[in-house]
């Protein structure tokens, strides 16, 4: 077995995402792992409900050895065998972010071997945290283009604070070949764009004004562009995406509702964060930008262009290097425009292989 890495928690942006990705690393290379100081420096620091689904998801799919996997827990060693194909339920507990749990688990049942059939339940429709449909239209299709096969099926949304949303994930890996190499360095034309307030179980003028909002901010026609989009989830909630299609990427900005934020506020921030996008003239927004890097050095790597890099960001390319020594480029190109190369990590993460697999070195790209 090698060497445990120890990854200090609070490193960077020091919150869940480093351990998420941690675990990512973790199973898609069989590294065993302590993460130490996890989320030092937020208010609740530890493992929160969302983190400790991530972690469960992550040993039961891999069969890993855990300490430390408890609420509130600032410390995990996490020892993973080889990721097992298979269907496999994971309910949060609380309105914790489904997607986020994702981000642990992905990258490494991309590079597995066989079907993963995943099922989790929480919150679909967080802040701060890649919604449904943010998976669906803006990082799930920019994964297949790179030979990715992955499908996500939404039950019913979830909101705070009562979650019990639930969404399905079906990977079939690909250990045999890693994901093709991204460029993605030009945005393309506009092509579509959109406006969707989703509601459940509050009033029909919620959503109204929000589409009447966004698209005023933006100087977009509303009666061609906003969609409403009625859901049953089992507490009240909103969110009103902003989507933007162009010839080589689609980006999508959200805003959250919630009790006491009037419906023109929350269509603000999704509005004004997607006219920064349009202004900055680059493919990859903010979030974008540190969700890809992960995926991106597990497969044969790639360049894009972007912001200014987040602190999210800034710690994925520090903890690529820790982990699997792959050294991010990151440059500024002026204008507000800064290019991220990645490269391959060097050994082939087959996610390890299973007894009686046969793991292939063959790192052709698909396509
Ligand atoms: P914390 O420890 O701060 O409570 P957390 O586990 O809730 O952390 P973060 O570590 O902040 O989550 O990671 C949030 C992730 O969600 C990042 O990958 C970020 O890019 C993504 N994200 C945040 N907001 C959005 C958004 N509006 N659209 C898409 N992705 C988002």
């Amino acid at each position: 077995m090698s060497e445990l890495l120890i990854i200090d928690g609070s490193h960077g942006e020091g919150g869940g995402q480093i351990l998420r990705s941690s675990l990512a690393l973790a199973l898609a290379t069989g590294r065993p792992i302590r993460v130490e100081q996890i989320r030092a420096g937020r208010a609740k620091p530890g493992l929160l409900r969302q983190h400790l689904t991530a972690v469960k998801a992550a040993a039961e799919v891999s069969g890993a050895d855990v300490t430390g996997a408890a609420l509130g827990s600032r410390e995990l060693t996490f020892i993973p065998g080889p990721v097992r194909p298979g269907s496999y339920a994971f309910p949060i507990g609380s309105a914790g972010s489904c997607l986020l749990v994702v981000q642990a688990l992905l990258p490494a049942l991309l590079v597995g071997d066989g079907t993963f059939t995943i099922t989790i339940e929480g919150g679909t429709h967080n802040p701060s945290a890649p919604t449904f449909d943010y998976f669906v239209r803006v990082l799930a299709p920019i994964l297949r283009r790179l030979g990715a096969r992955l499908e996500a099926r939404l039950d019913r949304p979830g909101f705070y604070p009562a979650g019990g949303g639930r969404l399905h994930l079906t990977v079939h890996g690909g250990a045999a070949q890693r994901l093709a190499r991204l460029d993605l360095r030009e945005r393309g034309e506009v092509t579509s764009r959109l406006v969707t307030a989703l509601v459940s179980a509050l009033p029909r003028h919620v959503a109204e004004r929000e589409i009447a909002t966004a698209c005023a901010r933006l100087g977009w026609d509303a009666s061609t562009c906003g969609v409403i989009a009625s859901a049953r989830s089992p507490g009240p909630g909103n969110a009103v995406s902003v989507e933007v299609a162009a010839a080589h990427v689609t980006e999508l900005f959200v805003g959250i509702g919630e009790k006491g934020v009037p419906a023109e506020r929350v269509a603000r921030t999704a509005a004004d964060e997607a006219a920064t996008w349009l202004a900055a003239g680059v493919p990859v927004g903010e979030h974008l930008a540190d969700q890809l890097l992960v995926p991106l050095a597990l497969g044969s790597g790639g360049v894009f262009r972007t912001v200014a890099p987040t602190r999210h960001t800034t710690t994925q390319v520090d903890l690529l290097r820790q982990f699997v020594g792959v050294e991010v480029a990151v440059r500024e190109l002026g204008g507000g425009v800064w290019e991220l190369e990645v490269p391959p990590m060097a050994a082939t993460p087959a996610a390890q292989v299973r007894p009686g697999s046969s793991p292939s070195t063959d790192t052709t790209p698909s396509d």
